[in-house]
């Protein structure tokens, strides 16, 4: 049975040009900093993000960590998203391998932090107070449904980090989707940022690698702060060359999972027992709740998964499905058919 995968843009397979591009990537030893294709792929990525040099990662998970444990000492403070992925997802490694203290602030409902709960956040210079150092948002912002932090925000919470002297570190895990949704380049929206890390390995299909940007003073460090990690990696070019096909061809296309997630947002308004708005969905991710109490998020996924479609239940009552290359049009009108019978 063709199965219609949901769950993530993560279960994207890498397309022939990439697996070619694999075979005939030229390699040396990373760690001496002689591998071409990553150099070449480190290259490309800080150019898009308009910053001064970039370090190719294994997850997007270290990338975010080797940034904050990067921009921070043990007792520092970082602020974040009580609903970002560095919060929720990364089992608490900034806390267990940086001994940085998270600051969890609410993410509003547009994926935004509040500036004023920022600002009250931040530590007065006084003993009994961790220092804060730095900020981290996230764009898109996958918890909040892919929402995207537009460059008038970006720039209010950058004249507030300067006012305090902190770093801002961008988790741009789907900065790519932001960016075809707002018609706007990734480095316009990583402009603020002092460090950003983005996934290869997402809806741009590549099948493994992150890589992490910033000034060349800050990636010198990371790529130590990477080597204490564990993630000094030496042939890698075979994955950079998979990530250079899909900066080079994948970012476009992205637009069409926009669309199909607009599709089924639009569609699952018109079931009754579900509530989304589509409005909120801006990107490829579509966040939906079950009001009917005569059934479950998890009984939903689990009569779905019965019909070959695989979704998240992620909360008693909330579900997400994620839009991607192996994803057309008949698969969004299928899901609709089969939820529109489940919950009749
Ligand atoms: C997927 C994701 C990451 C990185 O996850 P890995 O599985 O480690 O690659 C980071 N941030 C966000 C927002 C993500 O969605």
């Amino acid at each position: 049975m063709h199965t219609i995968d949901l769950r993530s843009d993560t279960v994207t397979l890498p397309t022939p040009a990439m697996r070619q591009a694999m075979a005939q990537a030229d390699l040396g030893d990373d760690v001496f900093g002689e591998d071409p294709a990553t150099n070449e792929l480190e290259q490309k990525v800080a150019g898009l993000l308009g910053k001064e040099a970039s370090l190719l990662v294994p997850s997007g998970t270290m990338g975010n960590l080797a940034a904050v444990l990067t921009h921070c000492g043990r007792g520092d403070e970082a602020i974040l998203g009580n609903q970002s992925h560095t919060f929720l997802y990364e089992a608490g490694g900034i806390a267990a391998l940086g001994g940085v203290h998270p600051h969890a602030l609410p993410n509003a409902q547009d994926g935004t932090l509040d500036p004023t709960a920022i600002e009250s956040a931040i530590r007065s210079d006084n003993v009994h107070f961790p220092r804060t150092r730095l900020i981290c948002l996230e764009n898109t912002q996958n918890q909040c449904g892919g929402r995207v932090l537009r460059p008038d925000y970006m720039t209010r919470i950058r004249q507030l980090a300067d006012a305090h002297q902190l770093k801002i570190h961008l988790d741009g895990a789907r900065l790519f989707n932001a960016a075809v949704a707002l018609g706007l380049s990734a480095g316009t929206l990583a402009a603020h940022a002092d460090s950003v890390s983005i996934c290869l390995s997402k809806g741009l299909a590549a099948p493994v690698g992150s890589v992490l940007c910033g000034t060349k003073a800050f990636i010198q460090e990371a790529r130590r702060t990477r080597k204490i990690l564990g993630g000094g990696m030496r042939q890698c070019g075979i994955i950079a060359a998979c990530g250079m096909v899909a900066l080079n061809e994948m970012i476009e296309r992205l637009a069409q999972d926009h669309a199909l997630a607009q599709a089924l947002a639009k569609g699952m308004a018109g079931i009754p027992g579900l509530s989304i708005e589509p409005d909120h969905v801006e990107t490829n991710i579509v966040f939906f709740e079950v009001t009917h109490e005569s059934i479950s998020a998890s009984q939903i996924a689990d009569e779905l998964r019965r019909q070959g479609i695989q979704i998240l239940a992620l909360g008693p009552r909330r579900l997400r499905a994620v839009t991607h290359l192996g994803i057309e049009i008949q698969d969004i009108t299928v899901t609709l058919d089969a939820l529109r019978k489940i919950m009749a």
